[in-house]
């Protein structure tokens, strides 16, 4: 699975891509380019077994994983 962490703050706790977008928008003026890109830039890949039980990614791993890379 792929975490999205915020690149300036490492805020990684976002509901969705569109809040993590929000949040890089808002608050430090980032603007990103493609999804591929994003993921690039911010996407961590992770291993299930590292990803704390109470970890909000867990509720939404699918959302957070590019197509291509399924
Ligand atoms: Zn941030």
């Amino acid at each position: 699975m792929t975490v999205l962490a915020c690149p300036v703050c490492h805020r990684d706790d976002f509901a969705n891509q569109q809040g993590f977008l929000n949040h890089c928008r808002l608050s430090h003026n980032l603007e990103f380019g493609p999804y591929e890109q994003i993921m690039l830039q911010c996407g961590t890949p992770v291993d299930e077994s590292e990803v704390p039980l109470d970890n909000p990614a867990r509720s939404r791993p699918m959302g957070m994983i590019p197509a291509a890379a399924r």
